[in-house]
C-alpha cells in the first residue's frame, strides 16, 4: 500500500490551532490585550464593534516591533517571550506559546501596525486567512495596533456558532474586567459600537475596582494583606452584609493572571463561614504572588487554570488570612442564624439609615366602595410589611377587577385546576386554612386536604401576574412622591438599558439614565419603596449570569425575578385573610401544580390516605 500519511499545510495546521485559542471574539480580546500588557504598554484602547463578530481593534503604546519581527509574529511557534522548554518555569509574561497571531490570522482578515521606538517608520501587515496581502512600510506611532475584522469569515460553521452581539458583548467585557483588573496601573479604554464604555486612567487596584464596579462598591472594601515566603497576599473582600444571593465579584489573581480557582474559592467560603447567610456568596478581590517557578500555568490552553506547587499551604494562608481581615476591621456582624428570623430586621435593612416615612396619598381611593378580598386580580401581597395599607395595592385597579364578588368565591365553576377538574370536586365551601411552621397552608377539599408551600405559590401566582402585565403592557405603578437615585457600575448600567423596556411595562417608571445611575420615578404597585434597590441588583445579576436569547425569555425571566423577589418567604407568617387569598389566587392560575422554577407547589392527602395511617 502506498504511503499515505502528509504533513499538514500551515494554513490548516493553522485553522486547527484556531480552533482551540480562538473560541468566540473574547478570546481574541484577551489575546490582543495580554500581547500590548506583555509589550510593556502603559495605555491599551479597545474598540469593538457587534460584539467583535466585526471589529476587534486593541491599540498599545508598548515597545511595538520591527518590520521582521512584525511579519514573523504571525508564524505559528513565534514568539519572542522563551526560547528554552526551562523558561517555561521562570514565566513574567501573559503569552508564550506563540499561537495567538497564527491562530487569529488564520480565521479572520487582520491587520497590524507597529513601530518600535528606535525605527523612524513603521510597519503595515494585512493577512486574511493566513495569507499575507500586502506588507508596507508606512508613518506611524510608538506601539501596536491590531485590527481584527470578520472573525470565522472562513468557518461559516463556528461563526453560526457564536451568540447574539448582546451575549458575545459581555463575555468581552468580563475579559476587559479581568485583564483591567490585573493591572491597574495601565490606562485602559474601551469602545463599544461607538460609544465610550469605560476610560480608567492608571490607578491603584481599590480605585481601579471601583472604576470598574461603581462608587457604591467603595465602602463595601475590606484591604486583606499578608506576606510570608511562600506567597504574598494582597487585595480586598467584600463585607459580609454585602454578600449576594449570587456569585458574582469574586476574583483571583496569580502574578497579575486571572485565575479560576475552585480550591482556592473554597478557602475563602471556609474564612466567611458563619458571617454571611447560607446561600450568600462573599465578593473577593485577590492578588496572590508566588514564585514563578511555584506555577504551573501550563496545563490549560486558555490558560485561566493553574496549578500551585503547596496548593494546601496556600489554601490554610488564604483562610486564615481572610479571617483575620475580617476580625481585624471588626467586619463580622453578630448574627444568630437560631434566632427566629421574623423578630428580626430584615438584613438588607440592618445597617440603613433610619428614614422619615413617605406618605403615600392615593387619591383614587373611595372608602365607599366595596373592596372585597377576593377581587379577581392575582397580584396582592400577603400580610407583608408594606409602606402603605393593602387597600392602596388595588389602586387603579378599580375598573379592571370583576366588581361580582360573589363570582369570586371559592366554587368549583370557578377554579380552574387539576386536583378539581380531575376529581370533579370543590374545595369545601367555607374554606378553612392553616398554616404549618410558617411553611405550608394547608386546607380541605373533599376528599381531604392539600398541603401548599405558601413561598412556591406565591411565586406562581406573581409570576403569571407579571407575565399578563408584560403581554398585554398594563401594569400599574404607583408613583414615587420622589424619584429614587440609584447609583450602578457602566456594565450594570448596560443591562439595565437592556431590560429597561420590559422593566417598564411591569410598572416602573423611569427618568434619566446615566452612565452612573438610574432615577426611578414610580414602582409597580406591589414593590415598595424600599425594595427597589435590591430588586435591581437582584434582576441585573440574575441577566449578568444567564443572557436570554429573545424578548420573549427576556419577559420570563423578568417575571420570574420579580416572582421570586417579591413572593413571601418561608418563615413568614400570614393571616388568615392571606392565607385564603393566596388559595384563591393560585387556584384561579393557568398553571397550578408547579412553581415558575419547576417546584411542585402542593401535594394532596386524601382521606384514604389518612384512614390507612391508622389501621
Ligand atoms: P505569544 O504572545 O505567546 O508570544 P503571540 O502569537 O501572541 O504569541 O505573539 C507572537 C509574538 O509577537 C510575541 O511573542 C511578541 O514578540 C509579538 N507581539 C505580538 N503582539 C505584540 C504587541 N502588541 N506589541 C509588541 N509585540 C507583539
Ligand atoms: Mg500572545
Amino acid at each position: 500500500m502506498a504511503d499515505i500519511i502528509r504533513l499538514l499545510p500551515d494554513h490548516v495546521a493553522n485553522q486547527i490551532a484556531a480552533g482551540e485559542v480562538v473560541q468566540r471574539p473574547s478570546s481574541v480580546v484577551k489575546e490582543l490585550m495580554e500581547n500590548a500588557i506583555d509589550a510593556g504598554a502603559t495605555e491599551i484602547q479597545l474598540i469593538i464593534k457587534d460584539g467583535g463578530k466585526t471589529l476587534i481593534q486593541v491599540v498599545d503604546n508598548g515597545k511595538g516591533m520591527s518590520g521582521t519581527d512584525a511579519r514573523l509574529s504571525f508564524e505559528r511557534h513565534a514568539t519572542s517571550k522563551i526560547q528554552k522548554a526551562e523558561d517555561l518555569f521562570n514565566l513574567h509574561t501573559k503569552g508564550f506559546r506563540g499561537e495567538a497571531l497564527a491562530s487569529i490570522a488564520a480565521i479572520a482578515h487582520v491587520e497590524m501596525l507597529t513601530k518600535t521606538e528606535d525605527d523612524d517608520i513603521g510597519t503595515k501587515i494585512k493577512i486574511e486567512g493566513s495569507k499575507i496581502v500586502t506588507q508596507e512600510v508606512v508613518v506611524a506611532p510608538k506601539g501596536t495596533s491590531m485590527l481584527v475584522k470578520n472573525l470565522f469569515f472562513n468557518i461559516p460553521a463556528r461563526r453560526n456558532f457564536l451568540k447574539s452581539d448582546q451575549v458575545e458583548y459581555r463575555h468581552i467585557a468580563d475579559e476587559f474586567h479581568r485583564i483591567s483588573l490585573a493591572h491597574p496601573q495601565v490606562a485602559f479604554n474601551f469602545y463599544n459600537n461607538g460609544s465610550d464604555v469605560f476610560q480608567l486612567p492608571g490607578n491603584d487596584f481599590r480605585k481601579r475596582i471601583v472604576q470598574i464596579f461603581g462608587r457604591k462598591t467603595d465602602e463595601k472594601l475590606v484591604p486583606v494583606e499578608e506576606e510570608t515566603q511562600v506567597v504574598k497576599i494582597s487585595g480586598y473582600i467584600q463585607k459580609p452584609e454585602f454578600a449576594k444571593k449570587s456569585r458574582g465579584e469574586q476574583f483571583f489573581f496569580a502574578n497579575n493572571r486571572f485565575i479560576k480557582s475552585p480550591y482556592l474559592h473554597h478557602a475563602i467560603l471556609g474564612a466567611f463561614e458563619g458571617v454571611i447567610r447560607p446561600g450568600t456568596h462573599p465578593g473577593y478581590f485577590l492578588n496572590l504572588e508566588v514564585d514563578p517557578a511555584t506555577i504551573d500555568i501550563n496545563i490549560h490552553p486558555t490558560k485561566t487554570e493553574v496549578k500551585f506547587d503547596d496548593e494546601h499551604t496556600l489554601y490554610a494562608m488564604l483562610k486564615s488570612t481572610v479571617k483575620h481581615s475580617l476580625g481585624q476591621f471588626n467586619v463580622v456582624p453578630a448574627l444568630d442564624f437560631e434566632q427566629d428570623q421574623n423578630l428580626d430586621t430584615p438584613y438588607s435593612y440592618k445597617n440603613r439609615q433610619v428614614g422619615v416615612p413617605q406618605v403615600v396619598v392615593d387619591s383614587s381611593f373611595n372608602p365607599f366602595e366595596t373592596t372585597q378580598p377576593s377581587k379577581g386580580n392575582s397580584s396582592g401581597s400577603y400580610s407583608k410589611p408594606k409602606v402603605d395599607g393593602w387597600e392602596s395595592l388595588y389602586s387603579g385597579l378599580e375598573t379592571s377587577g370583576d366588581t361580582n364578588a360573589s363570582h369570586l368565591e371559592f366554587e368549583s365553576e370557578v377554579v380552574n385546576s387539576s386536583i378539581f377538574d380531575g376529581e370533579k370536586e370543590a374545595v369545601d365551601h367555607t374554606t378553612t386554612t392553616f398554616q404549618l411552621r410558617k411553611k405550608y397552608i394547608i386546607t380541605t377539599i373533599k376528599s381531604g386536604m392539600v398541603v401548599i408551600n405558601q413561598s412556591r405559590a406565591h411565586q406562581r401566582v406573581l409570576y403569571e401576574n407579571f407575565l399578563k402585565n408584560i403581554t398585554i403592557k398594563e401594569a400599574v405603578s404607583q408613583q414615587l412622591l420622589f424619584p429614587l437615585m440609584l447609583s450602578f457600575s457602566p456594565s450594570e448600567i448596560h443591562i439595565l438599558k437592556e431590560i429597561k423596556e420590559n422593566l417598564c411595562t411591569v410598572g416602573f417608571v423611569f427618568g434619566e439614565l446615566t452612565e452612573e445611575g438610574v432615577e426611578i420615578k414610580g414602582v409597580p404597585v406591589l414593590v415598595a419603596e424600599s425594595e427597589v434597590q435590591m430588586i435591581m441588583e437582584q434582576l441585573i445579576s440574575d441577566f449578568q449570569q444567564e443572557v436570554p436569547g429573545d424578548s420573549f425569555s427576556q419577559s420570563d425571566m423578568l417575571a420570574k425575578t420579580l416572582a421570586k423577589t417579591l413572593s413571601v418567604k418561608t418563615g413568614e407568617s400570614l393571616d388568615e385573610f392571606s392565607q385564603v387569598k393566596l388559595v384563591n389566587d393560585l387556584f384561579a392560575c393557568k398553571e397550578t401544580t408547579l412553581s415558575p422554577f419547576n417546584k411542585k407547589v402542593y401535594i394532596t392527602i386524601t382521606e384514604n390516605d389518612i384512614e390507612r395511617k391508622f389501621i
